[in-house]
């Protein structure tokens, strides 16, 4: 109504007085910036516990209990509505607060790496506890740094009356890929009008257009054929392990001839009872990745392809079941430069000496040729990747947000650089000062974004017309998953329920340790001998 209202004299209004139309509101947005900056600051200590808090839970995905619950508590103190078990999802939520437009959505993720466990801080392969998981990529991070984010901007939407509602949610068992295409089918971002995405890296960096790396598609085949004495009466039993080795022998010929960008692996996830018994089910587990939603497609259709035939080889019978999904990731380029020029603006940590001794002691110990330590200089703003020259690489179901609403991805400064990934040596930062001060840059920039978007409509307009006219403008999303596939819930529990009693008596006490290193009683930096000068 007063916009309405008010749009009648604006013509006249700026025909006077042009220069106090444009630069007034300017100001006002870099003050409440400036706040904003100083509201994140003040809530250092808010970060480090979250961020050390997650890190000492250490779930894998679809088991992310612990996490869910500490982070949904803190979100629910400050004000914020909590739906829990969205899509079906035990540990899923979505957390609102506020009132009409924008709606800004804050995600990111929040489970675990299989044998990740890792004393932090430690710059060798010293677990916590030996074969437990843990936050070997340092999804530990990403929600605690929304949430500071989030509380800093809340503040100043109340005490200036401006309209916009903030809504964050967890990427649950991002390592499967396994929520977000669900949160998609499910209407869960129907009325996102941009989305925040954050994620763990070594530099402050944002990208728009193809992003580099593949989407995929992740199925289980079950073969079914009858079991027998194997020495006894072999030719009576049906080996439905003899099938899956007979598709994975298949698969490893095919991979020769399928195009470079391609990645696909597999893993056994039953191979049978025991050995004098003729397995009667046996399943095999692949992960198909390209870097275009056809590529994908074709991927799964060799696949499927590959099972049938082993079943005709073996006699046996198959079905598969999708077990996760990612479509190839696509930024919006509107989003992707407003980011950019607050991260030029924020800047990267001071790293202290100590900061900097641990991340070259670990570039040494794994053998890097480079051991440039932390980063110093920020990145450049990332283009679009031509498919010709993307080499394929890694996926994250965050492709499939990019695919229904403009969203970026924000990389934040809390690992260090020239690690494998999806490695123990990937979790060593994660509860020290270099996460924790990486967080902290991080939401600065996530905080100055969403005032950007709540105070200059027009952007998110644009983002729109991007999303609209030139991203989906030959290419519109197709899931893989369909309105009754489940989500895989049943994965991780063995093995969270063989390690959680361990993992328990590890869980960080803010109330008693200023910080999880203190807990564990770890000297920080802790390197080799002879490791701790360049
Ligand atoms: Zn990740």
């Amino acid at each position: 109504m007063f916009i309405r209202r008010a749009a009648t004299v604006i013509f006249l209004a700026l025909l006077v007085v042009p220069a106090i139309g444009a630069q007034a509101p300017d100001q006002r947005l870099e003050a409440l910036k400036k706040d904003a900056v100083s509201k994140v600051e003040a809530r250092a200590k808010l970060a480090q516990e979250m961020v050390d808090s997650v890190f000492s839970f250490g779930e894998l995905g679809f088991q992310e209990v612990e996490t869910s619950r500490y982070l949904t508590g803190i979100l629910e103190k400050n004000g914020f509505a909590v739906e829990r078990g969205v899509s079906g999802m035990p540990t899923a939520w979505f957390a609102r607060w506020g009132s009409g437009k924008p709606v800004i959505a804050l995600g990111s993720d929040i489970d675990g790496i299989p044998q990740a466990s890792q004393k932090p801080g430690v710059a060798y392969h010293d677990p916590i506890i030996p074969g437990a998981p843990g936050h070997g990529e340092g999804h530990n991070s990403g929600v605690p740094l929304n949430i500071v984010a989030a509380i800093a901007v809340k503040e100043i939407m109340e005490r200036e009356k401006l309209p916009g509602t903030l809504v964050l949610w967890p990427g649950v068992a991002e390592e499967l890929v396994a929520s977000k295409a669900w949160f998609v089918r499910d209407g869960l971002f129907k009325d996102v009008d941009v989305s925040l995405f954050t994620h763990v890296g070594n530099n402050l960096g944002v990208s728009w257009g193809a992003a580099g790396g593949t989407g995929l598609v992740s199925i289980e085949y079950t073969f079914e054929g009858e079991t027998a004495h194997s020495a006894g009466a072999p030719w009576r039993g049906r080996s439905a392990l003899d099938a899956v080795e007979l598709m994975n022998a298949g698969w490893n010929y095919r991979r020769e001839h399928l195009r470079l960008p391609h990645r696909s692996h597999y893993v056994i996830t039953n191979g049978g009872d025991q050995p004098n018994v003729v397995p009667r089910n046996a399943s095999v587990w692949y992960y198909f990745r390209e870097i275009e939603y056809r590529n994908i497609k074709e991927l799964l259709e060799i696949g499927n392809k590959m099972a049938e035939g082993a079943a005709l080889m073996t006699n046996t019978t198959w079905s598969s079941r999708i077990l996760g999904t990612a479509w190839p990731r696509h930024f919006n380029k509107t989003i992707a430069e407003t980011t950019f020029e607050n991260i030029k603006q924020v800047g990267l940590p001071t790293w202290s000496e100590a900061d900097q001794t641990l991340a070259k002691a670990l570039q040494k110990e794994l053998g890097n040729a480079a051991q440039a330590g932390l980063a110093t200089k920020i990145d450049e703003l990332g283009k679009p990747v031509p498919a010709a020259e993307n080499m394929g690489g890694g996926s994250d179901d965050i492709g499939d947000i990019s695919w229904t609403v403009p969203t970026i991805t924000l990389r934040y400064p809390s690992n260090i650089p020239g690690l494998p990934g999806h490695n123990w040596s990937s979790a060593i930062a994660m509860a020290t000062p270099i996460a924790h001060k990486g967080v902290v840059a991080g939401a600065k920039v996530q905080a100055m974004t969403i005032l950007d978007l709540v105070m200059k409509p027009e952007l998110v307009k644009q983002a729109w017309e991007y999303f609209n006219t030139v991203q989906t403008k030959d290419q519109k999303y197709v899931p893989f998953i369909d309105k009754d596939t489940p989500p895989p819930t049943h994965l991780n529990q063995a093995i969270l329920d063989k390690y959680r009693p361990e993992m328990k008596k590890y869980y960080y006490d803010p109330s008693k340790y200023p910080t999880y290193l203190d807990q564990l009683g770890i000297k920080y930096p802790t390197v080799r001998q002879g490791t701790s000068q360049q």
